[in-house]
C-alpha cells in the first residue's frame, strides 16, 4: 500500500493507522531559484526526501501532501512567487497537526524544504505544546541536518539558495525542475553583499531580513556550476542515515502524559 496519505481510501487510512503511527508533513514554497530551478524546487526536494524516510522506515510511516506554500517574502520581487503570511503558513501547519491528531496519531514529523519557513514552524511546536500536550512532534530542515557535508563541496563563500548545495540536491531527487544549461553564479563572496549583509554573514548572531533582490540581482547565491548529481547524493544518504534513527527512536517512544508537579 502506498505511504502517501491521499493516495489511500478512507478505510484502507482506517486499516493501517495501527502499524504507522509515525506521520511526516512536508513542507515546502513556491518561490524563485535563481535562473536554473523551478519554483516548487523546496517543495519537490521535500515530497522526495519524505519518500526516502517513509521507505526506510516503512511500514510505520505515512506522509500526508506536501504544504506547497511557504514564507517567502523575501522572494517576492520576483515573478511566480507566492508567499503566505508567516503567521498564515503556520496556522496551515498547525490546523494540519491538528486534524491528523484527531485522527489518532500522537506522533508528527514536520519535514521543511525550506529555510524561510523555520521561524513559524518554532511558533508552530510551541503552540503545540501548549495545545496537545501528549503530541510527540518534531520538524527538521533538510540542509540544516547535513551543513558540515555541505561545507565540505561548497565551492563558495557565501551559498545557500539556489548554490551549488541545492542545485546537487534537486539534480539528484528532482532533476527535470534544473534546466541544466542555465546554470549560472550567483552572488558568491561576502564582498558581493556590501558591509552589513558580509557582516551579517560572518558569524555574527545578529538576525536581519532584507529582499534577495539586494543580495542577488539573478535570485541565486553560490556557484550552481559547481552542482552534481552525486554531491545531492551524498547529501540525502546523509541525512537519512542521521534523521532515521532519530525517527525510529520517535516511533518506539512511550506516549507522552501531561505531568503537572505539585
Ligand atoms: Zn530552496
Amino acid at each position: 500500500m502506498s505511504h502517501l496519505l491521499a493516495d489511500l481510501t478512507w478505510t484502507e487510512v482506517a486499516e493501517v493507522k495501527h502499524r504507522a503511527p509515525l506521520l511526516i508533513v512536508p513542507v515546502g514554497s513556491c518561490e524563485q531559484h535563481g535562473p536554473a530551478m523551478a519554483l516548487r524546487t523546496d517543495s519537490a526536494r521535500a515530497e522526495a526526501v519524505a519518500a526516502r524516510l517513509a521507505a526506510a522506515l516503512a511500514p510505520e510511516v505515512l506522509v500526508t501532501p506536501c504544504v506547497p506554500f511557504g514564507v517567502s517574502e523575501h522572494h517576492m520581487a520576483f515573478p511566480g512567487t507566492i508567499t503566505l503570511d508567516p503567521i498564515t503558513f503556520q496556522q496551515v501547519v498547525y490546523e494540519v497537526v491538528r486534524s491528523v491528531y484527531r485522527h489518532g496519531w500522537r506522533k508528527v514529523f514536520v519535514l521543511n524544504g525550506h529555510g524561510g519557513n523555520t521561524s513559524a514552524l518554532g511558533v508552530l511546536l510551541d503552540r503545540c505544546l501548549a495545545d496537545f500536550p501528549d503530541l510527540q512532534i518534531a520538524a527538521a530542515g533538510i540542509s540544516p541536518v547535513v551543513n558540515d557535508i555541505s561545507k565540505r563541496h561548497a565551492v563558495s563563500e557565501i551559498f545557500g539558495h539556489s548554490c551549488e548545495i541545492e542545485t546537487s540536491q534537486a539534480m539528484y531527487l528532482a532533476p527535470e525542475l534544473v534546466r541544466d544549461d542555465l546554470r549560472v553564479a550567483g552572488t558568491s563572496t561576502r564582498a558581493e553583499l556590501g558591509p552589513i549583509g558580509a557582516l551579517a554573514r560572518s558569524g555574527l548572531a545578529i538576525a536581519s531580513h532584507q529582499s534577495f533582490a539586494t543580495m542577488s540581482a539573478l535570485g541565486n547565491l553560490g556557484d550552481a556550476r559547481a552542482a552534481t548529481p552525486e554531491i545531492g547524493e551524498e547529501l540525502i544518504a546523509t541525512y537519512i542515515e542521521r534523521v532515521v534513527p532519530y525517527l525510529r527512536a520517535l516511533i518506539a517512544a512511550p506516549p507522552t502524559t501531561l505531568e503537572v508537579r505539585s
